[in-house]
């Protein structure tokens, strides 16, 4: 017998921790409720193979935190495991952003309160910034995903069809819809393929949904309707705006 290199042993394990798309948003999004954030922007490209992005308004991430918040096994949630007893959050184990580092390409960008401006941050395979630069972003955190899957052809075979995709998308809207239901003062919205160039064609090819929570009630703006039980639609493109004429909508 012989010992597995380092390099094998990470992506066999890390693929064993992110599975799916839906799973990257999973871990996401519970990263950032367990950073306080009262909005989550969840956008996709190409069902979130080309690209998953979850933007919160939570904490951030300290600076000094930042260079091992992607390493396997570190996490600001517990210490030792009589933690586990009084645990108050979705995660604890430090594996998802590591993991996800050990399938696909990722950046960071936080800013926490006490940080002037915000920074980017790009993590190598095993978790490690490789690059920083400052950027725009206000308060909160953003963790962009791209090429999910890109040394894992095996995973990446698993969506090669339109239908596994779409099967993948509709698993991913449950989700938020779960999230949006157990916590209705959430904003929480979910975009798939939206593109800056807006010519009619595009638009009409790709759907745009928005998840609003508001007084218990789910409210779903989106390109096409989708009836779904206890759920008021508004047939309504997602505009900027929408959250405000949201508020506005009461019954
Ligand atoms: P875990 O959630 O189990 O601690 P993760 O790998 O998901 O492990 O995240 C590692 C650490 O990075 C977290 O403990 C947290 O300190 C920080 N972190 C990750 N995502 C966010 C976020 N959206 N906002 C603030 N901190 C974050
Ligand atoms: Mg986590």
């Amino acid at each position: 017998m012989k010992q597995l290199p380092p390099d094998t042993v990470r992506l066999l394990s890390s693929s064993q921790v992110i599975t799916s798309v839906v799973n990257v948003v999973k871990e996401l999004i519970e990263n950032s409720l367990d950073a306080g954030a009262s909005s989550i922007d969840v956008k996709l490209e190409n069902f979130g193979l080309d690209r998953v992005e979850v933007r919160d308004n939570g904490q951030g991430i300290k600076a000094v935190d930042t260079p091992v918040m992607a390493v396997r096994h570190f996490t600001s949630k517990i210490c030792r495991h009589e933690d586990l007893e009084h645990l108050e959050t979705y995660g604890f184990r430090g594996e998802a952003l590591g993991s996800i580092c050990a399938v696909a390409e990722v950046a960071v960008t936080t800013k926490t309160e006490e940080d002037e401006i915000s920074t980017q941050y790009t993590m190598d395979l095993t978790g490690k910034i490789v690059s920083q630069k400052p950027s725009h972003l206000g308060q909160g955190t953003t963790v962009s995903v791209m090429k999910l899957f890109k040394n894992l052809p095996v995973r990446r075979q698993c969506f090669s069809s339109t239908k596994k995709c779409k099967e993948e998308l509709k698993k991913v809207q449950d989700l938020l819809m779960a999230y949006a239901i157990i916590k209705p003062e959430l904003r929480l919205m979910l975009v798939h393929n939206k593109v800056s160039n807006s010519s009619t064609q595009l638009k009409k090819r790709n759907k745009h949904y928005l998840y609003t929570t508001f007084k218990n009630k789910v409210l779903v703006h989106t390109g096409k309707a989708e009836h779904t039980p206890a759920i008021k639609v508004i047939k309504k493109k997602a505009t900027k705006n929408a959250n405000k004429n949201t508020m506005k909508k009461k019954d």
